[in-house]
């Protein structure tokens, strides 16, 4: 794990030890769960829609400090969007983690501090597995997510 020090930045490090949005959401009207084998990360993403704006998110499940992290920057930064903005944040997330020429993207705010799992293919799918997770639940696909 040591030649991954330089990702864990502190405020993946902070969100981690004190996860944002994290337990179970009542009422929740679209969910989805996901799981990363290659790494044991599991996650359940819930979420409450109202007139087409995601009103509360909320996470649970188990894992490394990066696909933890990642799940609870996501809760803050959908809460309050669109299902829209959703769609469009997950594609310039994508792009941050996977895209080696991306360029600096303002809109992803403290999301940006995984640009440095670039570097890391297996981490990756780390980072993005709480947003595949979100995409299923806006979508209302009941298969279970694998980023396999
Ligand atoms: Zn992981």
């Amino acid at each position: 794990m040591s030649d991954l020090r330089d990702l864990y930045q502190e405020v993946i490090l902070d969100h981690n030890r004190s996860p944002r949005n994290f337990g179970p959401l009542e009422d929740a009207d679209l969910h989805a769960d996901g799981h990363n084998p290659l790494c044991g990360d599991k996650l359940r993403v819930a979420v409450k829609v109202d007139a087409g704006i995601v009103s509360d998110i909320r996470f649970e499940g188990s894992g490394c400090a990066i696909s933890q992290a990642s799940a609870s920057l996501m809760t803050e930064g959908i809460k309050g969007k669109t299902l829209d903005d959703v769609r469009t944040l997950f594609d310039h997330f994508h792009r941050l983690v996977t895209d080696q020429t991306a360029p600096p993207d303002d809109s992803l705010g403290k999301l940006t501090v995984f640009a440095g799992v670039r570097d890391y293919p297996a981490r990756v799918k780390c980072a993005i597995l709480a947003w595949h997770t979100l995409l299923a639940a806006v979508d209302d696909n009941q298969d279970p997510v694998s980023t396999e």
